[in-house]
């Protein structure tokens, strides 16, 4: 018989407090839960011993507890771990953690593939499967902080692994309070960001949630160019996204806008490309991430030549555009992102590419 008890992991710490007070039980419980599982990693209640024995006995028969289990596991000789993760349902995920000097970022997943087929994207070839739930995106953390080198620790979380957040706004704003929660993850606010693809009505409403950071997968500058590589550009086009991101909640010289770029050879890296993102930009508190294109198996596009990628940069130094380039990561293993969970991808129904837009309000 299939188990139809809730996950813990899918309430907030201020929901479990709810749900507790209603039972009776008292409510600062909820934040010593908090500790233990998202605290210190302790996923049995069992274990919990400033509980009392019999909420620890509740908390055992009435809840589930572990959402998410690693299947494969790939490490890259510069330290990023990528793994694939399996659901109670069999459905495959991935998340990677990526080491760097003074930080670690782990790359969280949303949905299981995704719908907006973004033509450069090997996750966006495999369509959505289903959404993820707060307690599958929260797990990834957990399962992910129990892969870290002795000694390190997780700094940021990043939402850009597979699947479009904003399509999943509910579970997305749930996880994220539980990461920015001082007796549960505790992460500060700048620690953690949030990417689309421009899901234009849900942008406002994920800010006005949460104070997290917000990035933003641009691609392309012209709607002739972003229309093929980023098709939710048909429904929200350039001009559009551009207004939907003026006065946002939290964005300021501090917390700027980060905008996501991948440069694909002799697609979007001429010099004309940079000058009209300049143009496009201007007005906004941004910052531009160049992200060379990592090309994977069956991936129609090429990576950008090292004269191509400094004249973009160059351009866009010119105009004084803060502007990072992102080094490629992980290129000794299937890097790309939905590439390590493509390949152990169960077969099964896809939802549709394009959902119906009363299906995603906004959404793609
Ligand atoms: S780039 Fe992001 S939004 Fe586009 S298909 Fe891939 S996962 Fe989805």
């Amino acid at each position: 018989m299939s188990d139809t008890r809730p996950w813990l992991k899918d309430l907030s710490v201020e929901a479990l407090r709810a749900r507790f007070g209603e039972r009776g039980v008292k409510p600062y419980r909820a934040e010593q839960v908090a500790e233990w599982v998202y605290g210190r990693g302790v996923e049995d209640p069992a274990a919990m011993t400033n509980l009392p024995r019999d909420l620890r006995e509740d908390l055992a028969r009435e809840w589930r507890w572990r959402a998410l289990e690693v299947e494969a596991v790939e490490r890259s000789r510069d330290g990023t771990t990528k793994a694939r993760l399996v659901a109670r349902d069999g459905e495959i995920l991935e998340a990677v953690l990526i080491p760097e000097e003074r930080r670690t970022t782990l790359c969280v997943s949303t949905q299981v593939g995704c719908p907006l087929a973004c033509s450069f994207c090997a996750t966006g070839k495999l369509g959505l499967r289903r959404n993820l739930s707060t307690a599958e995106i929260v797990d990834q953390v957990l399962r992910m902080r129990e892969l870290l080198a002795p000694g390190s620790a997780l700094t940021n979380v990043v939402f850009m692994g597979m699947g479009e957040p904003l399509l999943n706004l509910a579970a997305v704003v749930e996880a994220v309070r539980l990461l920015l929660h001082p007796r549960a993850f505790g992460l500060a606010p700048r620690r953690v960001t949030v990417s689309t693809a421009g899901v234009v009505p849900r942008i406002r409403d994920l800010l006005e949630a949460v104070p997290v950071n917000l990035a933003l997968s641009l691609h392309a500058t012209s709607d002739a160019v972003r229309d093929v590589l980023v098709p939710l550009n048909r429904r929200f086009p350039l001009a559009v996204l551009r207004e939907a991101l003026e006065d946002l909640p939290r964005i300021g010289p501090r917390h700027p806008i980060f905008v996501e770029y991948t440069l694909l050879a002799g697609v979007n890296d001429a010099p004309e490309d940079a000058r009209r993102l300049a143009r496009w930009l201007h007005g906004l508190h941004a910052k531009v991430n160049l992200i060379p294109f990592n090309p994977h198996p069956g991936s129609e596009y090429a990576a950008p030549g090292p004269a191509a990628i400094e004249g973009f940069l160059a351009e866009l130094a010119r105009r004084r555009l803060a502007v990072t380039l992102r080094r490629s990561r992980g290129d000794d293993i299937a890097a790309a992102c939905g590439q390590l969970a493509a390949q152990g991808a169960r077969p099964g129904p896809v939802k549709p590419a394009l959902p119906a837009a009363e299906d995603a309000p906004g959404g793609c």
